[in-house]
């Protein structure tokens, strides 16, 4: 017995039929390679080690290292280490191999998570992640709703992302007080091109002030007027209207001012 760590994010989930449903929709092949981020008891684990033969499985709390050893033996990888301390693109260099990411993960590193795997975009084939639900809405939100926001746009510059299905509560242990759901992130091989640094910064200074018009979040990057004038974009709009390719659009607009923004995240 496990007794679960809150301060680790531990809500084992309890529902086999779950944990098979979301490595089925993986359709793993035999020589795939999957990396599990917080493997915990082995929920998922035990279903993955039926479908491939190799996983490499990433957790930080040591009994539970411990039980997995018990479990699976020397038939998965276990890399005791906090998951955003793992260089994936060595591990990848190393096999050889782009790899498929699962994890039923800790909600309170969600963002984290997510951005490491997007600094790691280029040797993810594709990454399926239980996360709670409003999270997975905001993942998948599109311009004009709510949910649409930063963490929406990042997501989408880096995969495409699409909701797979619901998971109540009630299937794991401890119960958390939220739903949850699963999201499979498909990662573009190539990524749009723009100026990365310039783009998150100007989504980053834009949503700070989301309620504000674009041109109140782009003077406080330090655009003067003048050189917002000569912008051909309608800067009254506010960032939660623009797509995606919009952004794009408006980082390459900008990009002549890049040295003299004075705000930089
Ligand atoms: N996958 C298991 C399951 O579905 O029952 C456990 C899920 S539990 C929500 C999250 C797991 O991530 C726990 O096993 C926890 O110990 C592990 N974990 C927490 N923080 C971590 C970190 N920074 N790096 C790696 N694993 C972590």
């Amino acid at each position: 017995m496990l007794a679960p760590k809150k301060s680790l994010g531990q809500n084992f989930l309890q529902d086999d039929n779950v944990a098979r449903n979301i490595v089925e929709r993986l359709h793993l092949e035999r020589e795939d390679v999957v990396v599990e981020i917080g493997p915990g008891k082995g929920a998922l684990t035990q279903f993955l080690s039926t479908h491939v033969g190799t996983i490499i499985a990433i957790e930080l709390d040591e009994r539970a290292v411990g039980v997995l050893k018990e479990l699976f033996g020397s038939s998965v990888e276990i890399i005791h280490a906090d998951v955003r301390e793992v260089d994936l693109t060595a591990l990848s260099q190393r096999r050889g191999k782009r790899f498929r990411v699962i994890g039923n993960i800790p909600y309170y590193i969600t963002s984290e998570i997510l951005f490491w795997l997007f600094e790691h975009y280029e040797v993810v084939v594709d990454a399926t992640i239980m996360v709670q639900l409003e999270v997975a809405r905001r993942f998948v939100a599109k311009p004009r709703t709510k949910d649409y926001g930063i963490l929406s746009i990042f997501t989408q510059f880096y995969s495409k992302p699409e909701m797979l299905f619901k998971v109540s509560r009630n299937s794991f242990y401890p119960k958390p007080s939220v739903d949850s759901a699963v999201v499979r992130f498909e990662f573009r091989r190539e990524l749009p091109e723009c100026n990365r640094k310039l783009f998150k910064n100007i989504v980053r200074a834009t949503f700070g002030k989301r309620r504000k018009t674009l041109r109140n979040g782009l003077k406080y990057m330090g655009l003067d007027e003048n050189k917002l004038n000569t912008l051909a974009f309608d800067l009254n709009r506010r960032p939660e209207t623009l797509s995606l390719e919009e952004f794009i659009n408006l980082t390459k607009l900008i990009e002549p001012f890049e040295n003299s923004l004075t705000l930089k995240f």
